[in-house]
């Protein structure tokens, strides 16, 4: 039996997806060949790999300014890449500390440049969403991150900025309907919410690039991979089509208000479950729960044993919070159907 798999990441994809990229991997477009023993510069896996960029660029309604690269190293090395691309030598970027990942990309991009940190939830374990900062103009950029996957905050509205807004999206992106042309850079691991893990995705304006007077090595460069389309080298051929497939599965279910529609329903049936259960609770406060990665906690410890094995046998996958918090979470990326958010939320009713 398919279980109810509610894994943080790498996650639960549409099950065509599945479906179509194993037959890609025995057979690709009837070739006579596996996707996985064609040339990248194959006219096969080009057309791929264009409308792998296309389709991000139509979903997110964006413009000519704008260029999709699919990049390996995951959002991890983003962390590194957007100060080489943007932070001025003595310049200086401002970003916000609201969880692991966040401090994991202030970490990196310490070590090349001035980075302020403006605002902070970490004294109080990540549980809100600072909101109130602003930021000028001294800034190259400004980095957030949209989506807390461990601590299950997230972002409702974004900051007007007088700067360059750049996003990691990693665990939200396409979850829910927002105007993508007032971020400047956008990137996100795969492996969450549009595909699997080998694939970092990378939405970057153009005319933001160019100004930092660095030697960027190439690799790090995104201007090259610009110009390369995306295939400086080998780039990760099955996470690209897997990603397409994933795409392709939203764009003709409706594309993201209707993906948002279903994701709001999801967390609105576990979130009323755990706010009228008293056995349960949330580590944030309730106006900045994530749709995407509901954290929660059992209020009696005792009752760890009976929860666990009654999920499991219920067919449910991936519970576990992360080590850093402990307690569950629950994962409602885009290919979670509703289904499996009720089969959980009657465990937890039972319980
Ligand atoms: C998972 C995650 C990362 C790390 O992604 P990798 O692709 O494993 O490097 C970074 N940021 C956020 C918000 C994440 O959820």
């Amino acid at each position: 039996m398919k279980k109810h798999n509610f894994s943080a990441g790498p996650s639960i994809l549409p099950q065509e997806v599945f479906q179509k990229s194993a037959e890609a991997v025995l057979d690709f477009n009837g070739m006579g060949l596996s996707l996985l023993e064609i040339s990248h510069r194959s006219k096969d896996f080009v057309a791929v790999m264009d409308e792998a960029r296309a389709i991000v660029k139509r979903l997110m309604n964006l413009g000519d300014g704008y260029e999709v690269l699919y990049l390996q190293g995951g959002a991890s090395l983003q962390f590194l890449m957007v100060p080489f691309n943007l932070l001025r030598i003595n310049g200086k970027a401002a970003y916000t500390d609201t969880g692991t990942w966040a401090s994991g990309a202030i970490k990196e991009a310490k070590k090349i440049g001035e980075i302020d940190v403006v605002a902070s939830s970490k004294a109080e374990n990540y549980s809100f969403i600072p909101k109130d900062y602003s930021i000028g103009s001294e800034y190259d950029y400004f980095h957030c991150t949209s989506n807390n996957t461990i601590y299950g905050t997230q972002m409702k509205t974004f900051p007007n900025v007088d700067t360059s807004l750049v996003c990691d999206m990693s665990s939200d992106i396409f979850s829910r309907v927002l105007d993508f042309s007032k971020f400047d850079l956008i990137y996100a691991g795969a492996q969450k919410n549009m595909g699997p893990a080998g694939a970092t995705l990378v939405v970057v304006k153009k005319e933001i690039l160019g100004k930092t007077g660095r030697n960027i090595p190439s690799y790090l460069d995104y201007q090259i991979h610009i110009d390369k389309e995306s295939m400086l080298n080998t780039p990760p051929v099955f996470a690209v089509y897997v990603s397409l497939l994933t795409l392709q599965w939203l764009e003709k279910n409706g594309g993201i208000s209707t993906a948002e529609k279903r994701n709001e329903a999801k967390a609105k049936l576990l979130y009323d479950e755990i706010d009228r259960n008293p056995l349960f609770d949330t580590f944030c406060v309730p106006e900045d729960r994530s749709l995407m990665n509901v954290s929660f906690k059992l209020t009696d410890e005792n009752l760890k044993e009976k929860f666990d094995n009654a999920w499991k046998s219920a067919g449910i996958s991936g519970l576990n919070g992360h080590r850093n918090l402990g307690g569950y979470r629950a994962s409602l990326y885009n290919a979670l159907p509703i289904e499996s958010v009720q089969v959980l939320t009657d465990v937890m009713m039972s319980l």
